[in-house]
C-alpha cells in the first residue's frame, strides 16, 4: 500500500474556546487556546489538503470568536512556506463545511473538492443551532464553501480516494462529516478533525467506556454509531484531533 506524509498547518488560534464545545459537558467554563487545523497530505505525486482553515481575525471576531491569525497562518502563505503553490493542490477533502474548515476552498483553482452528499444537503438548510457554524443564508451570510463549488465532487458514503487514503462517512458532529484515513510508513493516521475536538475526548474512555463526542453535534445516536465504528480503527491508528494544540508538536507525521 502507498504511504504519505501529513503536515499539520495552523490557520489561526481561537483565544478562548469553550472546552465543553470540544468534549461534551466536560469542564464547562474552561477556556482553551485552540488552533484551527488543516493538513497537507503528500506522497506518490499527490498534493492534497484536508480542510482549508477559517477566516481572518476581523470576520471571526464579528461572526464567531476572537482568533489570532498571523500572516504565516493564512493558508496560502503557510503552504508557500512549505513549497506548495495554490495551483499545485490537486485535491481538497472537506471533513465538513463549518466555516473554520472550508474558508479557503476558493484559493486553490485546480483542486477537486470532495464533500459528502449529506453534508452539502445539510449545509444548504441547517438547523438553527448550526446557522452560525455554516455561515448560512438563513442568517444573511454567504457560505465560503460556495467558492469552488463548481469543482466539488459529491460522494455518498465511504470512499476509497486512492491507494492508501480512505474517506469515512462519520456522522455526528455534522450529518455528512467524513474522517480521513491515511496510510504512512508508521501505520495509519485517522484525521478525525472535529469528530474528536480534542485528543482528550478520544482518550477519555473511563466514564462510559467510549470516547466523548464533541459538545457541538446534530445527532448523538449517529455520533455513537460513528464512535463505535471508528473505535477499532483508531485503536490501531494515530488520531489527529480537530482543535488540539498537541497536534502541532510535530511538524510532520509520521514523526519517527
Ligand atoms: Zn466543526
Amino acid at each position: 500500500m502507498q504511504t504519505y506524509t501529513i503536515t499539520p498547518i495552523c490557520a489561526g488560534v481561537f483565544q478562548g474556546a469553550e472546552k465543553s464545545n470540544f468534549a461534551y459537558q466536560k469542564d464547562p467554563g474552561v477556556k482553551l487556546k485552540a488552533p484551527i487545523l488543516m493538513y497537507l497530505v503528500q506522497g506518490n505525486g499527490l498534493c492534497m489538503l484536508v480542510d482549508t482553515g477559517g477566516s481572518g481575525e476581523e470576520w471571526a471576531a464579528k461572526h464567531h470568536h476572537r482568533i489570532v491569525q498571523t500572516e504565516d497562518m493564512i493558508p496560502v502563505n503557510a503552504l508557500r512556506k512549505l513549497g506548495v503553490e495554490p495551483e499545485d493542490v490537486q485535491i481538497i477533502v472537506n471533513t465538513h463545511l463549518h466555516w473554520d474548515h472550508c474558508w479557503s476552498n476558493g484559493c486553490f483553482p485546480n483542486a477537486k473538492i470532495y464533500v459528502q452528499k449529506r453534508e452539502i444537503q445539510f449545509a444548504l438548510c441547517p438547523i438553527p443551532t448550526q446557522y452560525t457554524y455554516y455561515e448560512s443564508p438563513q442568517i444573511g451570510l454567504r457560505p465560503s464553501w460556495l467558492d469552488g463549488v463548481e469543482r466539488m465532487e459529491i460522494i455518498d458514503g465511504d470512499y476509497a480516494l486512492c491507494d492508501g487514503i480512505d474517506l469515512l462517512l462519520s456522522p455526528g458532529h455534522t450529518p455528512g462529516f467524513q474522517c480521513v484515513y491515511v496510510n504512512t510508513t508508521d501505520g495509519r493516521y485517522l484525521i478525525t478533525s472535529d469528530s474528536t475536538g480534542i485528543t482528550e475526548a478520544w482518550e477519555d474512555k473511563q466514564t462510559w467506556g467510549l470516547p466523548t463526542p464533541s459538545g457541538i453535534h446534530v445527532n448523538l445516536l449517529e455520533y455513537y454509531e460513528t464512535i463505535r465504528r471508528l473505535y477499532p480503527l483508531a485503536d490501531q491508528a494515530h488520531i489527529l484531533a480537530g482543535h488540539d494544540a498537541s497536534v502541532l508538536e510535530h511538524s510532520v507525521y509520521p514523526y519517527k
